[in-house]
């Protein structure tokens, strides 16, 4: 229902009233990032079912295949930029040049062992769901995974096992879910420092350890790194951020922003499966024993350095049952800056909310690049979803419109915005925000 008003009435009943499930995210979204080669795909627009689409370029030429031919972290290993650069410095070089001595050839590194040795021999039928996990508590991705892989053993009458990835175990527990054989943990420190190798490694471990050749993972950023590994290792079929289990082979994918859907069928006995979390409703935690699988951590050819995460006391968009994003309507002309991010970030926190943008101000350098929702940003689909001053464009409306409730805030009526919009307030946002803030506070009101 699209609900044009100047007012905020409508927007405060809502945040009394709406919105029960558990908000889910993923993480940001790379666009044709896996190796599809052991897939077909028949691509179908939402509207005209039956269209087909004969090309399609994800399919045919994968980033994936073009990156393995000469994959980057083994050509840095040959002659490591750093590395290089230490030991023989350019200006070391040109001066060398300059005297006619032969330049000092930089050593070369050793080789290091990439995996745990294991290659996916004598594998068994069964489907293991892959998570990576802190804390105390399952995420809502890790959940909704489990949900995936529940139906995924269902259609493929396996079964299903869980292996918790990670330094901290103790929430494996909460994956003792209905349809669920057995739960595992690989406990190490090690996965503290996200390199695609030991997760490679621990993921062969783990298929090995529970007789599984079908491997599930949530598609988060540590899984799109290694689980291409992985099935590259297996000769399996890799089908990246399946938003619907169709049956034992076949996927539902969201293309061009989530505009057409493609079905896929991997046809390998082999299969690994990124799911996009947010496409999934998470089971509810349950309780059991898990067992440990031994785990060697292997030498490997990249090193962790460091992790440059942003620092906030706000939830994080991904945990956040309440998500204000702003775009371009937050600029401002006349002042000392160009634009006023205030009236969001007030919003946000008068509902213990978390902060998120279009790409148009992320671009623009006003907010930080992880505040990005979108097709090239992050999927959210919170409870409770304010747009402030966005107009709607396709690619932010992919990564925003399983938000159970979504208001938008538009001096535009016709913003495409309030197309997916359940409430729309017409107006200024530099004036409707405090507005809002002021009902909120003065009527106590929250997200329940
Ligand atoms: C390959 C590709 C990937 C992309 N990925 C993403 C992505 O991940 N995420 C994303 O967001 N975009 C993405 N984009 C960009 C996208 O197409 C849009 O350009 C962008 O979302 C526009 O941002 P915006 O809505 O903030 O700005 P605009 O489109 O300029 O809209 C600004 C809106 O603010 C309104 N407004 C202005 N002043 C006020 C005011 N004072 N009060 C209230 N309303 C006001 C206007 O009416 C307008 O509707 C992508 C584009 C491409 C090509």
């Amino acid at each position: 229902m699209l609900l044009l008003a100047v007012g905020v009435a409508a927007v405060l009943a809502i945040l009394v009233t709406r919105g029960s499930n558990d908000s889910e995210s993923s993480e940001p979204s790379n666009e044709n990032t896996t190796n599809e080669a052991e897939t077909v795909t028949k691509t179908t627009k939402e509207e005209t079912p039956k269209t087909e689409v004969k090309a399609d370029p994800v399919a045919e030429a994968p980033a994936e295949e073009v990156a393995t031919e000469a994959p980057a972290e083994e050509a840095a290993n040959e002659a490591p930029a750093e590395e290089t650069a230490d030991e023989a410095p350019a200006e070391e070089t040109a001066d060398e040049t300059a005297s006619d001595e032969a330049p000092t050839k930089a050593p070369q590194p050793e080789a290091a062992v990439t995996t745990t040795g294991l290659n996916g021999d004598d594998l068994g039928p069964n489907v293991v769901a892959l998570l990576e996990v802190s804390g105390d508590h399952l995420g809502g991705a890790a959940r909704a995974t489990l949900a995936a892989a529940v139906q995924l053993a269902k259609a493929t009458d396996v079964e299903l096992h869980v292996c918790c990835l990670g330094s901290a175990t103790q929430s494996a527990k909460e994956a003792c879910v209905e349809g669920v054989t057995a739960v595992h943990t690989i406990t190490n420190d090690a996965f503290n420092e996200p390199v695609a190798e030991l997760y490679t490694a621990a993921a062969l471990t783990a298929l090995q350890a529970t007789q599984a050749s079908i491997v599930v993972a949530p598609a988060s950023s540590v899984a799109k790194d290694y689980l291409p590994r992985v099935a590259e290792t297996l000769g399996a079929g890799m089908i990246s951020e399946a938003i619907a289990v169709d049956g034992p082979k076949t996927f539902k994918r969201a293309l061009w922003a989530g505009s057409a859907i493609a079905t896929v069928e991997a046809h390998s006995e082999r299969l690994a499966l990124t799911i996009q979390p947010t496409a999934f409703d998470p089971v509810k935690p349950g309780d059991g024993s898990t067992s440990a699988i031994e785990f060697e951590v292997p030498a490997t050819k990249t090193r962790f350095i460091e992790f440059a995460g942003t620092v906030s006391e706000r939830p994080s968009l991904g945990d956040a049952e309440v998500v204000v994003a702003g775009g371009r309507g937050c600029g401002v002309s006349g002042g000392e800056s160009e634009f006023d991010f205030g009236p969001v970030e007030n919003l946000a926190d008068s509902l213990g909310g978390a902060i998120g943008a279009s790409r148009a101000v992320v671009d623009a350098g006003w907010v930080p690049n992880d505040w990005q929702i979108g097709q090239t940003g992050k999927t959210v689909a919170p409870k409770l979803y304010i747009a402030c001053g966005i107009s709607g464009a396709i690619q932010h409306v992919a990564g925003m419109k399983g938000s159970k409730t979504i208001v938008a805030i538009n001096k535009d009526p016709e913003a495409p915005i309030f197309q997916v919009a359940d409430y729309g307030l017409v107006g200024d946002l530099h004036q409707l925000c405090p507005e809002l803030i002021e009902k909120i506070s003065n009527e106590g009101l929250k997200v329940g």
